[in-house]
């Protein structure tokens, strides 16, 4: 089966008829990418970059950060690498300053602690913008809920490159800046994210946590946990459709992704960009080339209109044939 399989990497990820699909992968460090060159991965659509200091009690400094976005774009060529801005929880001290919160997940994490430390911040968005001339990054920034959110993280990037250019150092002034939607009310507010981004990748490990009220890490509750209650359908089919009615390219990036039980139901509701840990890639392009998506659309869309999981499940199994 794996050899099988291992046939599939340089057939192209397209649909029976015809409709190209990316498949991207995660990654949580240069140490990485030789497995997403190995499956020949269209590019990186989630670098976790938090992984960088994970483990130790100093912050990764502006050069050390440069070397590692600079070898990862240099590796990928020109394939598109993401990579997402400091996802840290209270959970994740920093230099041991962090105070513990008792609901770290509804806590300052992710964007939150980024925009409270803009030190921090800003110093990762120069070594980004830095080590953007060595291929083709793109910059993604994880749980905006509101639009000051967005904006204060703009103009970071502004003030990042402002220094830059005074400092006469070079960046590619094209990097698109995208954003996550992993919050519920992002999902349901998507216009203000549309109107400010070039991209949106869409958290589906976050976006069922908070949507379902499941804590992702709580074992006492993950049978709770699923990618297929109608809410959870509803938020990911609307922002698909919602990308695609704007024009603007949207990714999962969340477990979903990489999981071939749920492929044809996302391929139905119009996604085309996957993102997904690189032991996956060939399981899902294997889903990919026996989708008819022509087909599969219009069952899909009954399939968001459901309000009964079980009838969700059975239908997106059928899917299968
Ligand atoms: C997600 O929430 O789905 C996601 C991709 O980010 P992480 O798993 O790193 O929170
Ligand atoms: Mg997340």
């Amino acid at each position: 089966e794996r050899s099988k399989l291992k046939r599939l990497k340089d057939t192209p990820a397209t649909t029976l008829d015809g409709e190209d699909v990316s498949l991207l992968v995660n990654i949580e460090g240069p140490k990485d990418v030789a497995t997403a060159r190995s499956v020949n991965a269209d590019g990186v659509g989630l670098y976790r970059t938090e992984f960088l200091f994970i483990g130790r009690d100093t912050l990764p400094d502006e050069d050390e950060q440069y070397e590692a976005y600079r070898s990862v774009l240099k590796t990928m060529g020109k394939r598109p690498v993401t990579i997402r801005t400091f996802d840290v929880g209270a959970d994740k001290a920093l230099n041991g300053a962090a105070r513990p919160e008792p609901n770290p997940a509804l806590g300052l994490r992710a964007v939150r602690y980024s925009l409270a430390e803009p030190k921090m911040f800003l110093t990762q968005l120069r070594a980004l913008l830095r080590a953007s001339v060595h291929g083709r990054l793109r910059i993604m920034v994880p749980m905006l809920a509101h639009a000051h959110e967005i904006d204060q993280s703009l103009a970071l990037v502004d003030k990042a490159r402002a220094e830059l250019r005074a400092e006469r150092i070079k960046f590619d002034e094209s990097v698109e800046i995208g954003g996550m939607i992993e919050v519920p009310a992002a999902a349901l507010a998507l216009g203000m994210f549309i109107r400010r981004l070039s991209f949106l990748s869409i958290g589906t490990n976050d976006l069922i946590q908070y949507t379902l009220a499941i804590d992702r890490a709580n074992e006492s509750v993950a049978h709770l946990y699923d990618p297929l209650h109608p809410a959870v359908l509803k938020l990911i089919g609307g922002t698909i459709q919602a990308g695609a009615r704007y024009g603007l390219p949207v990714s999962v990036c969340g477990e979903m992704a990489g999981d071939p039980a749920y492929t044809l139901l996302l391929l139905g509701m119009g996604l085309r960009n996957f993102s997904m840990h690189p032991a996956n890639v060939l399981e899902i392009k294997q889903q990919v080339l026996r989708a008819d998506v022509g087909d599969l659309a219009p069952k899909v869309q009954r399939i968001l209109k459901m309000d009964e999981q079980a009838r969700v499940r059975e239908a997106v199994e059928r899917l299968a044939g």
